[in-house]
């Protein structure tokens, strides 16, 4: 049985669970704690995909299919209380058509609403709005979520080894046989042999491809978050405009979150928040709902996106967030070694999908994803099994 390693534990660390469930032997490596990188740091918004519709599709309705499974597949990770994409303006009432057109055509299940009714739903939002599409984006446990794809892949066999770094990859002549680790709770160095090696490092996925001397189409996007101790919102709230920063206010407990600014970085290592990020986000936020104004930050934090770099866009909320598993067999003559990038924490379990199906065709096996029916295990067996 071949032995795969998984080099990160975030969201692209779920492929545990598709490549368990197709009989492989599985080690996966996260060099801190579980989803201590962007997995655990993102708003939580499970995407319905009307955030891209008016300029990015195909990530839209890879949402859309990925949101109607997760809700079959792990449901108890899910608030399923809907969204709203709201116009404040006549400008926003301008992409009115265009929005509502390419809903239907990345098949997003969408209502269009008055301003009366929308603000039956959510009295807190601006008065002035010009009303309002109502669409099935919901909200997940960043935490618990992919815990359920983990859990799931423990109890199928796999290991999961944290605070277990990748320092170097381990070759003989053009294929991959290993990497070396450092144990960081016993301070040890150690190799691990593997058959192949699967780079799902996010937004360091350049520095662990950079190990064997390769580059991949990488950008690093980072954003900031802020979260007010009031729940001021029960639905998910977006701004009917082309996606830009500070659009987006996600209840999550007894929270709101309101996201996000997006800038270019070279290393994920160096970010900090910008000075006025809080601010304009702050001023944002208010347009969609006034009272948010009232509050102190609960906290703020910033998460780096893993962006494909598949053409020349250069505005940072554009960047396509569509995902690929780049085989370095194939582009790089480098045999045993597949990097996956990009996507959203909503498409995770497709990008498993798409890099198990790859690793499949390489090492000749026949055998069929069943992650889009399979239940998950509850997130608390995560901690029976590990
Ligand atoms: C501001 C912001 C808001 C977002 N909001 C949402 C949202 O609401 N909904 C949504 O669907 N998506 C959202 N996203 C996108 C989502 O968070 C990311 O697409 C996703 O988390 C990326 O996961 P990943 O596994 O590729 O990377 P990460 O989660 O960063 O995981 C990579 C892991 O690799 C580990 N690693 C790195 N190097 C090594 C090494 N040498 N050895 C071992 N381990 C290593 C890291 O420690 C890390 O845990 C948001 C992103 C940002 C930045």
């Amino acid at each position: 049985m071949e032995h795969i390693i998984i080099i990160g534990g975030g969201i692209g660390g779920a492929l545990a669970h598709d490549l368990t469930l197709r009989g492989f032997r599985v080690t996966l490596v996260e060099k801190g704690e579980l989803l201590s990188g962007a997995s655990g740091r993102h708003h939580g918004l499970l995407h319905s995909g009307a955030r891209y519709v008016l300029h990015d599709l195909k990530a839209a309705r890879e949402c859309a299919e990925e949101n109607g499974i997760l809700r079959r597949i792990a449901p108890d990770a899910l608030e399923l209380n809907d969204g709203l994409f709201v116009a404040l303006n006549d400008a926003d009432m301008a992409l009115w058509d265009r929005f509502d057109e390419k809903c239907h055509e990345a098949g997003i299940i969408h209502t269009q609403l008055t301003a009366s009714q929308t603000l039956a739903l959510e009295p807190e939002l601006v008065p002035t709005l010009k009303g309002a599409f109502r669409v099935c984006d919901a909200v997940m446990d960043a935490w618990r979520l992919p815990l359920q794809f983990f859990a799931t892949a423990l109890s199928n066999g796999a290991r999961i080894r944290t605070f277990t770094e990748v320092i170097s990859i381990q070759t003989s002549g053009r294929s991959i046989v290993g990497v070396e680790v450092v144990d960081h709770r016993f301070n040890r160095v150690e190799t691990i042999g593997s058959d192949l090696v699967v780079n799902a490092a996010g937004p360091w996925a350049a520095k662990v491809a950079a190990m064997v001397g390769l580059k991949i189409p990488l950008r690093t996007v980072p954003g900031v978050m802020v979260s007010v101790p009031a729940r001021l919102n029960r639905m998910v709230i977006n701004r009917l405009h082309p996606a830009g920063e500070g659009d987006i206010i996600v209840p999550q407990r007894n929270l709101s979150i309101m996201g996000t600014t997006a800038w270019m970085a070279e290393d994920p290592d160096s970010v900090q928040i910008p000075r006025g990020h809080v601010t304009r986000l702050f001023e944002l936020g208010k347009q969609l709902i006034p009272r948010i104004r009232q509050y102190a930050p609960h906290a703020v934090w910033h998460a780096c996106r893993p962006l494909l770099d598949v053409g020349p866009e250069q505005d940072p909320m554009r960047i396509s967030r569509t995902s690929d598993c780049l085989d370095h067999a194939e582009r790089d003559d480098l045999e045993g070694f597949v990097t996956v990038l990009g996507g959203k924490a909503t498409t995770m379990r497709a990008m498993a999908e798409q890099t198990a199906d790859l690793i499949c065709r390489n090492t000749g096996r026949d055998r069929h994803c069943r992650t889009r029916k399979a239940a998950l295990k509850p997130y608390r067996a995560y901690y029976e099994y590990h």
